[in-house]
């Protein structure tokens, strides 16, 4: 509370578990200081001080105090004053809050230095130095505290620079900075009516403040919306007395990482400048020396750096950066946190850590994630071109791809066909275009958002995608696109589509595959006990080793989403324990299509029917094999059915022409009939999933023959066939009993034909809110739910998983008015909770009752703790996601 939290904490009282009222910042600079390491002296106002600020419109009145003591204390720790014209105390001022905001820091470098004070330093220490750093003092207090724009402060800089004819600051002489420093102090007046206080104190007091404001700033907002950060936790503000890297040869500044932060690698990583401040290391102006050229150089300091930086390992168990000046041969840390890594290095750094015994395998299992995992899995672009994307959209299925622009599918299967890699354009797609995204490399799509048919489809067959890309408008007739900016894309031309970022960039770019993917893949085929281990990068070794260890401890299943035999291949590899959903709508796209038409307009019906169940048993019966000894749950078919019929105003246009032109076709009319009876406003509330039965019942009835005389024969051949059906689209356990009636009929017909006993399970999606809520009634029925989350959360909300994210949630998402897209991360107060009633009443009414997730949630990291904490037994995704989807149950389990 206000009363009890401190508002001043010098370093040596504080520690690094106080983060939360001495920010990032100051609890690393308390710890340090703790730990013996040479931290400049200094303090840090908490964030309480700041909510305090911030919700009454004023400071704390015990701030001004509080701030007099602490200043009086490091003056004396330091040995220097504010304000002494001999030997001044200088201090920085900068912000730190809670959690890193990258861009957001406020920072005012030289407080204490007035026209008195400037004089002092120049002769102890060098006019050309004096003068700069009170330039920068004027600056950086004119920008922070007064708000003057920087673009004044530049302006001015650029024309000194022109005038003595030299192209970096670091030229500029002492005179020259002190005619700049003049006329920043104008600038000042101009723009804000006032000068630089010229007492020391009251700047101190007065950047302070201007910290704590900066909190509420429009950037500082925007970037904790994005990032979701509390709104409420305010910022702490640390005072450091000033060390100078800028002072000759044996000065410098320099950044450096316990290990390499890109590889992993144990090995101290990092630069050093000689003669500069610290901004200057990181804006790359000047060419930096890594740590063994320093090594070389300086030993001395290179040793005792390296002293420090295990230190810090060694107390925060992990990897740190550090920010560290040398003024004038005497070594100073400035600044420590665990640091941020590439993907490749979390998992190298986990394992070492372990293996040096810092940490426990379960703890080092905790220090990756799946997003990491996921990002190692898939091919990506070779790194370091530079290139920049000339458009961007939703990254909807990872991978990285180049190929030549079409804009449909029947040129993408024609160009594929002799050999070219193409990449399919288009404003959406359809069922229509599934051969066109067989073709390609990857596909790009205008409108559509992470559920939208291309992204489940892409998904699932592991194509590159990147959907909802802004300001792309395709002209499918005239084979050209337009994308932002006024470019234009032609039939042909090259692109390179990122599916990993949602970027899209011209032109072709270097592809390489995932070595963590094929390995996975590839020890699954062999033999010795743990593969991994010899494997002979470290990385995919240190994937190899926490993987294992993540499935001993999950107690959740891992299958996977999948109806072809090679996909079905790859789940298996992939580690997968079985198909949690085989979608069979999936068999019937592409030139199939028509047979769901001709069934469903009674053209040719008998003949369509026995052809997709001959289809249906060929095809289970491949994928039953790959999957043999594992529990594979086929759905019955769930198409929405205007994506199985001819385009309703296709036809309308078609026969409108014809019967103008005097030749009116009477085939084509008769379908139109047809179309029209079956056309819905609502298509994806409309004639889907067990509703089907009602009026086509005979296509639940091939699928099951198909199915049980698929599993029938494997067993005959001596197999261990598993397998399951479920029922989608369910709402009311009346529509289920009468799914359910015939497909027993249909298995028990099958078992007496052929004289093997198949047992089969069966079960129902949880996927409409209704059917959730009426839970207990349904799992009287059932043996197993299987929650579709892509349907639920598309009813849940009312909005259209197709359309939702081009018509408004991009835009929710950018005015903060949903942190997250429901699609891609459980709403666990909505959805989840619907999900939490279910698996509650469901197991009521039948204990034993199994429970599984195979919407896309279940392959998101994210969304897969909220799925286990709600009690789910296993979840389904696509293939390339098994082992993330794995990863992260074993992360839930320890
Ligand atoms: C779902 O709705 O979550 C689901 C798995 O089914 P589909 O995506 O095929 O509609
Ligand atoms: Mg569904």
């Amino acid at each position: 509370t206000a009363t009890s939290t401190p508002l001043v904490v010098a370093f040596p009282d504080g520690d690094g578990t106080m983060a939360e009222i001495l920010g990032g910042k100051g609890a690393g600079l308390a710890q340090m200081t703790r730990l013996g390491l040479p931290v400049p002296h200094g303090f840090t106002v908490t964030t309480a001080a700041c909510r305090e600020y911030l919700r009454e419109g004023q400071e704390p009145a015990a701030l001004a105090t509080e701030l007099e003591a602490a200043l009086r204390r490091l003056e004396a720790s330091a040995g220097r004053s504010l304000g002494d014209p001999v030997d001044p105390l200088l201090v920085s001022v900068r912000s730190g809050a809670r959690f890193s905001m990258p861009g957001m820091m406020e920072t005012i470098l030289d407080v204490g230095l007035t026209d008195e004070v400037v004089t002092g330093v120049a002769a102890r220490q060098g006019a050309r130095f004096a003068w700069d750093s009170y330039r920068r003092l004027v600056q950086m207090y004119g920008r922070t505290v007064l708000g003057v724009d920087s673009a004044h402060f530049e302006a001015r800089l650029a024309r000194a620079r022109a005038d003595a004819g030299v192209t970096t600051d670091q030229e500029l002489s002492a005179d020259s900075l002190e005619e700049v420093t003049g006329d920043f102090r104008k600038l000042l007046l101009e723009h804000a009516g006032e000068d630089l206080p010229q007492d020391p104190r009251e700047q101190l007091h007065r950047a302070v403040l201007a910290v704590f404001a900066s909190w509420t700033g429009d950037r500082a907002r925007r970037y904790r919306a994005h990032e979701g950060i509390s709104e409420d936790l305010g910022t702490a503000v640390n005072i450091v007395q000033m060390v100078f890297g800028n002072r000759g040869r044996r000065s410098g500044s320099g950044v450096c990482f316990t290990r390499n932060p890109a590889t992993g690698e144990p090995v101290p990583y990092g630069d050093y400048l000689v003669d500069a401040q610290g901004e200057d290391v990181v804006n790359g102006s000047r060419r930096t020396m890594d740590l063994t050229e320093l090594a070389a150089r300086e030993p001395e300091l290179h040793r005792e750096l390296v002293g420090h930086l295990a230190t810090l390992e060694r107390h925060y168990r992990d990897l740190c950066d550090v920010e560290f000046t040398v003024e004038e041969g005497r070594l100073w840390i400035l600044q420590t946190r665990v640091g941020k890594r590439s993907p490749a290095a979390a998992f190298r750094i986990a394992c070492d850590l372990h293996d040096e015994g810092v940490i426990d395998l379960d703890e080092a299992l905790c220090r990756v994630d799946g997003h990491q995992l996921a990002s190692l899995l898939h091919p990506g672009f070779a790194t370091g071109s530079g290139e920049q994307p000339v458009a961007r959209g939703l990254a909807a299925s990872p991978g990285a791809a180049t190929g030549r622009v079409v804009f449909d599918a029947a040129t993408a299967m024609e160009w594929a066909a002799r050999g070219e890699h193409v990449v399919l354009v288009r404003p959406e797609t359809s069922p229509d275009d599934l051969g066109g995204l067989l073709a390609s490399v990857a596909v790009v799509t205008a409108r559509g958002g992470l559920t939208s048919h291309a992204a489940v489809v892409a998904r699932g067959l592991g194509k590159t995608c990147v959907t909802g890309v802004e300001g792309l408008e395709v002209d499918e007739n005239g084979r050209r696109a337009g994308l932002p900016g006024g470019l234009v894309l032609d039939e042909g031309d090259a692109l390179s589509v990122d599916g990993a970022t949602g970027e899209v960039f011209l032109g072709s770019r270097d592809v390489v595959p995932s070595a963590c993917a094929l390995a996975i893949r590839s020890w699954s085929h062999e033999q010795a006990r743990a593969p991994y281990l010899t494997h002979a990068d470290p990385t995919v070794r240190s994937v190899g080793r926490l993987l294992a260890h993540a499935d001993e401890r999950r107690t959740a299943g891992v299958r996977a989403n999948a109806e072809t035999p090679s996909d079905a291949h790859a789940a298996r590899e992939y580690g997968a324990e079985g198909i949690g959903l085989a979608r069979t709508e999936h068999m019937l796209l592409g030139d199939r299509r028509v047979l769901v038409e001709q069934v469903v307009t009674g053209n040719e019906r008998a003949a369509a029917l026995a052809r997709i169940e001959e289809l249906a048993r060929v095809e289970l019966e491949q994928v039953l094999e790959e999957m043999d000894g594992l529990p594979t749950v086929v759905r019955l078919l769930d198409p929405p059915l205007h994506e199985f019929l001819p385009d309703l105003v296709d036809l309308e246009v078609g026969t409108a022409v014809a019967r103008a032109g005097g030749t009116p076709d009477l085939e084509a009319e008769r379908r139109l009939t047809l179309v029209r009876r079956w056309h819905e406003q609502n298509p994806m509330l409309g004639l889907r999933g067990v509703r089907l039965l009602a009026a086509v019942p005979e296509l639940v009835t091939v699928q099951v023959r198909a199915l049980a005389e698929a599993a029938a024969s494997l067993k005959a051949r001596g197999l261990d066939p598993r397998p399951e059906v479920m029922v989608p689209l369910v709402a009311d356990v009346c529509e289920l009993t009468g799914a359910l009636t015939r497909i027993r009929a249909e298995v028990d017909d099958v078992a007496t034909a052929t004289h093997e006993a198949v047992r089969v399970p069966l079960g129902v999606m949880i996927e409409l809110p209704r059917a959730a809520l009426t839970s207990g009634r349904l799992a009287e029925e059932v043996d197993f739910f299987s929650f579709g989350t892509n349907d639920l959360t598309q009813t849940t909300w009312g909005m259209s998983r197709d359309d939702a994210e081009t018509s408004f949630l991009a835009a929710y998402r950018e005015s903060g008015t949903l942190a997250t897209d429901p699609f891609s991360t459980l709403d666990d107060i909505g959805v989840g909770r619907l999900i939490r009633l279910s698996v509650q009443e469901g197991r009521l009414t039948r204990p034993t009752l199994g429970l599984g997730v195979c919407g896309e949630h279940a392959g998101d990291p994210d969304s897969i703790h909220l799925l286990l904490a709600a009690g789910v037994d296993y979840l389904s995704c696509s293939p390339p996601r098994v082992p993330v989807a794995r990863l992260e149950a074993g992360r839930y389990a320890v």
